[in-house]
């Protein structure tokens, strides 16, 4: 096969690489500077680990296969941002019943938070445990020399010790719990907190206990049409500043950074090709000119690229300093929403169940090629009325490999119904995922092998036969380990000094001008949240730009 190189010889001011959340930001912070500033991004799709996808069988109901919620409070930067390029923000799953609904399976149990507080719990608990998760939270807080005031947890968080005097970073969250709660207690936690306990400094789990970060609650908030829609629109203001001198290139993976002159920098290109979202390198090469670099991309895309800098030791063991957590979603569309409380919600299947009128209730066209499905959903509404009522629940959060299963809800459109049935950090889905048949051929499409898996622990989940469970009509699974991400998001490891990292990361050489900004490594927290990103950006914007 022949190879092409190409060499531009217009020159940056500034090259920024990837084109997530991290790139699009920086590229817009950099608008209106005057400056000759391209972006590139590996794939043909801007976002990253912004990844909304919608269903043909559900336009109107977006899914988020990466970040799905911001909290107004905690994320003011990616708040104020959303409002600065007007797009609108919404409550994260947009009803009432979310605050209320929101439960747990655990042991077999259906479980509210009432009952953690009531100790009406299948966990043999010791007499100071007894008074509800948000209890055993104070109480490991009071174990600690946390002043107690939440707004300073950020500033104090560094420096907690635990009563026995070893800092809180330099022990796994595990061998904090064991020092103070029960083998019970530590599993409640560990079924409810959803992280591993086993890698994690205990200084990262603080926020969840002074807040008790539950997944619901009026707080959270997410953007109305998808989160990949901030992403979107950032690089189309950038772009509409200077249609000349702002410049996107997609399909660009960058290979290697080289010193050109004594202020410039060469970056090495190959041109990628996506095809149904799988992205492959081409034959051909680009080299472009920078005078200066931001690499806005994940620890495992930056130790790819070919950066003396990037390969020297105290470089290498600072990046190694965060964990990649594995993480997926599983999100299936049905024809109906077979998991809800038929009785009280029948009016949302647009009248599906009331077969003889939907058309009179499902005015839409699109419904129409539906009636496809109608024998079975008659079969299945005969058989649901026999089975004992439903949660209800709109998240579950379970003791089962599912983890969090999150109902998204209802097609105004269609009737189909969408439930992410699993957002979850266990390992198997990535082996199933290796096995059956694809059942959609896209990227992401699921295979047969974990819808089954998928529905035997569903079952389990609504206490319903499985041969009850229709098939589903679309589906799709995200994995975030494959390059360029390697983890959905980053946690600290133990005996790290954070600021220290952060400072050296950075700049990682103070004679280039070549920035990171991957919030893995963020002065306070780590990628968890998207809002570590953007709070890295600003801080170097605010020191070189
Ligand atoms: C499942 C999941 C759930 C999450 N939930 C939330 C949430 O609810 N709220 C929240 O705020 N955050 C959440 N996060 C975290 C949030 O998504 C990340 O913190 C944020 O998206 C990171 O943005 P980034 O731009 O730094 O990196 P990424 O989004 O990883 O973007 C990096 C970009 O660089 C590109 N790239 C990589 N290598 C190269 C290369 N060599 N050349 C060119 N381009 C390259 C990639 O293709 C990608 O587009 C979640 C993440 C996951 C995966």
């Amino acid at each position: 096969m022949n190879e092409r190189l190409v060499v531009d010889e217009t020159c940056h001011d500034v090259a920024v690489v990837g084109g997530g959340i991290g790139g699009a930001y920086s590229v817009w912070r950099l608008r209106n500077q005057g400056l000759n500033v391209g972006l590139y991004e590996y794939c043909d799709r801007l976002g990253g680990r912004f990844y909304t996808h919608t269903f043909t069988h559900a336009p109107d109901v977006p899914v988020e296969l990466g970040a799905m919620r911001f909290s107004k409070k905690d994320h003011q930067l990616l708040y104020r941002t959303l409002q600065k390029v007007g797009l609108k923000t919404k409550p994260f799953l947009d009803r009432d019943q979310v605050k209320n609904d929101a439960m747990y399976y655990m042991r077999g149990r259906y479980l509210r938070k009432t009952d953690f507080r009531d100790n009406n719990i299948p966990y043999n608990l010791r007499q100071h445990e007894r008074l509800g998760i948000d209890n055993i939270y104070r109480y490991l807080i009071q174990q600690t020399n946390f002043s107690g005031n939440a707004s300073l947890f950020a500033q104090e968080r560094r420096y907690l010790v635990s009563k026995d005097g070893v800092k809180l970073e330099h022990q796994t969250i595990q061998e904090f719990f064991k020092k103070y709660l029960s083998g019970e207690a530590v599993d409640i936690l560990s079924n409810t907190i959803k992280y591993s306990l086993y890698h994690m400094s205990a200084a990262s789990v603080i926020p969840q206990l002074i807040f008790n970060d539950t997944m619901v609650g009026e707080n959270w908030l997410t953007i109305s049409g998808g989160m990949q829609q901030l992403p979107v629109k950032l690089v189309k203001q950038f772009l509409s500043v200077n249609t000349k001198r702002h410049l996107l290139y997609l399909n660009h993976q960058l290979l290697s950074i080289s010193r050109k002159t004594e202020d410039k920098y060469n970056l090495m290109f190959v041109r990628t090709r996506t095809l149904d979202g799988k992205t492959m390198q081409s034959n051909e090469s680009v080299i472009v000119c920078s005078r200066k670099v931001i690499l806005a991309v994940p620890t495992t895309a930056l130790l790819k690229v070919n950066w003396e800098i990037l390969q020297k030791p105290p470089i290498v063991s600072n990046l190694n300093t965060v964990n990649h957590q594995f993480g997926i979603k599983l999100f299936l569309v049905y024809d109906f929403s077979w998991w809800s409380d038929i009785h009280s919600k029948s009016d949302v299947f647009c009248g599906k169940l009331h077969l003889h009128n939907y058309r009179q209730k499902c005015p839409n066209p699109i419904i129409q090629h539906y009636h496809y499905y109608h024998h079975q959903v008659a079969k299945f509404a005969s058989s649901w009325y026999a089975t004992p009522k439903r949660t209800g629940a709109v998240i579950l959060t379970s003791d089962l490999p599912l983890e969090r299963t999150v109902d998204f809800g209802v097609s105004k459109q269609t009737g189909a119904a969408v439930l992410m049935v699993a957002y979850s950090s266990h390992d198997m889905w990535r082996e199933l995922q290796k096995h059956g048949n694809h059942m959609w051929t896209q990227q992401h499409g699921v295979t047969t092998e974990v819808v089954r898996h998928a529905h035997l622990y569903l079952s389990q989940l609504y206490n319903i036969p499985v041969k009850n469970i229709p098939e589903p009509i679309d589906g799709r699974i995200s994995q975030w380990n494959e390059y360029p991400y390697g983890g959905a998001y980053s946690t600290w490891k133990i005996g790290v000094h954070w600021s220290q990292v952060w400072k050296l990361l950075h700049k990682p050489s103070v004679i280039d001008d070549v920035f990171l900004t991957s919030g893995s490594y963020w002065n306070y927290d780590s990628d968890t949240w998207s809002e570590n990103t953007l709070e890295v950006i600003d801080d170097i914007m605010r020191s070189y730009f």
